[in-house]
């Protein structure tokens, strides 16, 4: 059996747990095939299974080629990416990071690992990215400088950067972003984690602010099992990266280290998979912009759904296609609707809960998040696989349109 979605979301409510069997229609699985085996074994042929081996670079290599542009340091996971980008950026212990509420927690997670603090910038409501207005607004009206630094009013910390986070295959809207990360010489760090094929602007996102990331866990678009990369435009950065990713081992022979490093790098392994999957990467794309536009055309004029939106300076993957399903209109709410999915044999997800109402986060700043908390309210993920059949998609249109309140489903 194939698995499900690899990430897990802790915190969520376990409404899926209700449905009697595997789902017939899964979420997002990954698709693989000839090529993988093909590189995979060659790795087992020639014995190169670790973190040294031919495919680590070929693997950076290819994945740069396909941006068009920058350096890639390939590790184990797109969190160890993170902490690693937070590290060569130079973010401290006490530094405040303004990152994006609406997000899967890794980015917030690998901002504590550094000691550095979360303040919590809300969602716009078109495109649920990050909202430039009130990180300008937060930044004019919150914070002050001094000493040759941005000072929070409140917390009396020194901000250092903000971290938006592309999500769902749409990119966040950077020109402003980064022109207020200019104005206060803040860092701009790039969780573009569910963004590869993903364009702000016809650049690729992960390469437009100082530094960026990358994840290839099982649920991502491509996938090495799990993995990450680190992405600049500074080769000097890059090398660091993978200093740091491999224990910060100073001699290629002798066992010296004058840092404290991490066990950090991709596997060989890992990255023969990478190299496969990568290869189709435009048809995966390609994929899941037609599965969008059937969605897109089954369930316009559904009254209380709302489709997922491209912005006009956007070029979206559709990675993970979600819909809002408002309450009052539709007749049910989101978990409603899951729960109905469910009982068909069709898995469906509501995104994170925001992460400045996780626990795990509990007491750092949030900003006016409102719009983040309507969407964790409203917003459902639907069967969106790259492999998704024709019929079956039809399949789950059909008991969307059969789920309104009223029409018995
Ligand atoms: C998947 C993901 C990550 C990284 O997750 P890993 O499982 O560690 O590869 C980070 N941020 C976001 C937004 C993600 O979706």
């Amino acid at each position: 059996m194939r698995p499900t979605t690899a990430t897990d979301m802790p915190g969520e409510p376990r409404i899926a747990d209700a449905r009697v069997s595997p789902p017939t229609i899964p979420l997002s699985v990954p698709v693989l095939g000839e090529r993988e085996w093909e590189y995979v074994r060659e790795c087992l042929g020639t014995n190169w299974v670790s973190s040294a081996g031919p495919f680590v670079e070929r693997f950076e290599r290819a994945v740069c080629e396909y941006l068009g542009d920058g350096y890639g340091a390939a590790a184990v996971n797109g969190t160890a990416a993170l902490h690693t980008a937070l590290l060569v950026a130079g973010v401290r212990p006490d530094d405040e990071v303004l990152v994006s509420t609406l997000t899967f927690i890794a980015p917030v997670n690998a901002l504590r690992y550094v000691g550095a603090w979360p303040v919590f910038m809300d969602a716009e409501s078109a495109y649920w990215q990050m909202d430039p207005d009130k990180v300008r607004e937060f930044l004019v009206t919150e914070c002050v400088a001094r000493r040759g630094g941005l000072y929070n009013r409140s917390s009396g910390r020194r901000v250092r950067a903000i971290l938006p986070v592309h999500i769902l295959g749409h990119p966040c809207d950077m020109d402003p972003i980064v022109e207020a990360a200019r104005r206060y010489d803040l860092l701009v760090i790039e969780d573009a984690s569910e963004g590869i094929g993903t364009a702000y602007r016809g650049k690729p996102v992960g390469l437009i602010g100082d530094i960026g990331t990358l994840s290839f866990n099982g649920n991502k678009l491509i996938t090495t099992g799990g993995g990450g990369m680190v992405l600049t435009r500074r080769a000097d950065w890059a090398a660091r990266a993978r200093y740091l990713m491999t224990q910060a081992k100073d001699d290629p022979v002798e066992y010296v280290h004058a840092e404290i490093g991490y066990n950090y790098r991709l596997t060989n392994l890992q990255a023969a998979l990478g190299v496969a999957q990568i290869e189709k990467l435009n048809d995966y794309v390609a994929a899941k912009r037609r599965i969008a536009e059937r969605y897109a055309a089954g369930l316009a004029g559904v009254d209380g759904i709302t489709v997922m939106r491209e912005a006009p300076w956007a070029r979206s993957t559709y990675w993970l296609y979600t819909v809002l399903v408002d309450e009052a209109r539709y007749g049910t709410g989101s978990r409603g609707l899951l729960a109905r999915l469910a009982q068909a044999g069709m898995e469906s997800r509501p995104l994170w809960q925001p992460i400045h109402l996780s626990g795990a986060h509990r007491g750092a700043q949030a900003y006016r998040c409102d719009v983040s908390e309507r969407l964790f309210r409203d917003a459902l993920s639907l069967p969106c696989s790259v492999d998704l059949r024709p019929d079956d998609q039809a399949r789950v249109i059909q008991t969307v349109l059969a789920g309104r309140s009223g029409t018995s489903g």
